[in-house]
């Protein structure tokens, strides 16, 4: 297999998604999130095209298990700018319409609103990235994506047009997103707005990205930093936070989902308790029809 690959998470025993594709039509990403896990890997450039990648992934569908669905994308957003102009993920999604696959797709762009028809008509599912309500902390934290205001709008055009819709709540930070009744307010938001699964995460730490955090978000960015060096945990290659800060940042996500009626899962973080997962799947494939 060329582009299609399995999903395996840097084989992280925490990773409770069941078995999918993943799909990256664009290495880098426009997107620049500070807390972005994958500039390890994608580096810190611009979305690009990856070369030959329609010719590429025609030749892997030949012997791809069709039964399993195809995540575009884990990494390196499907919606970037250029997206406009290349039409490449566009496409992809053709091409996987073609040839009878599931499709999951995660982004954080409403420029997927472009693909509704292509969408409509396929077994599909999206899960949209919303970190927060406020159109100035999205600018702040995901500076190339489109604002969340924005997002909020995909997300009940979407909804309004019949395609199962999840959000993801992923990262939640520590001191930047994480209060207790904003997330409440944001999970309310999107329910009301036509979501039916809810994923949250809290911030897993790298040096890269602790080092964005501190240089972009000033005193609090040196806060995050100092609590991640005192209490942080290493695991599967990232610092997690002790498992109590970590669940009292989760919880007013989870019952919310689970006051409103709405399926929810944590995204590895270890807690497999019904408070933090009761969902058939955590990464939204059950949505897909
Ligand atoms: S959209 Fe995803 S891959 Fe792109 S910068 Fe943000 S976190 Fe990284």
């Amino acid at each position: 297999m060329k582009v299609l690959r399995s999903f395996d998470p840097w084989r992280s025993r925490l990773c409770t998604c069941p078995p999918k594709y993943s799909l990256h039509p664009y290495t880098g990403c426009s997107h620049k999130c500070l807390y972005c896990y994958a500039t390890s890997y994608i580096g810190t450039k611009n979305s690009t095209p990856k070369k030959h990648f329609l010719k590429k992934l025609e030749a892997d569908l030949r012997s791809a298990d069709k039964g399993r669905a195809v995540n575009l994308s884990t990494s390196s957003d499907p919606y970037p700018p250029i997206e406009r102009e290349t039409m490449l993920t566009r496409r992809t999604i053709m091409l996987l319409i073609e040839n009878s696959v599931k499709i999951l797709i995660t982004t954080k762009s409403d420029i997927l609103l472009r693909d509704i028809d292509l969408l409509s008509k396929s077994s599909s599912a999206v899960m949209l990235t919303i970190t927060t309500l406020s159109d100035e902390l999205s600018k702040i934290i995901e500076p190339g994506a489109p604002p969340a205001s924005a997002r909020l709008r995909a997300l009940k055009m979407l909804a309004d047009h019949g395609i199962p819709i999840g959000v993801r709540v992923d990262p939640i930070i520590p001191f930047v997103n994480d209060d207790r009744e904003d997330l409440g307010r944001l999970v309310e938001e999107v329910v009301s707005l036509g979501a039916s699964h809810i994923v949250c995460s809290t911030f897993k730490a790298r040096w890269d990205s602790l080092r964005r955090i501190e240089r972009n978000l000033g005193g609090i960015g040196r806060r995050i930093v100092e609590l991640y060096r005192l209490t942080g945990v290493k695991m599967g290659g990232y610092i997690y936070l002790p498992e109590d800060f970590r669940r009292s940042i989760l919880e007013p996500v989870c019952s919310k989902a689970r006051e409103l009626g709405v399926t929810y899962a944590v995204c590895r973080e270890g807690l497999f308790h019904e408070k933090y997962f009761n969902s058939p799947s955590c990464d939204g494939q059950h949505l897909i029809r």
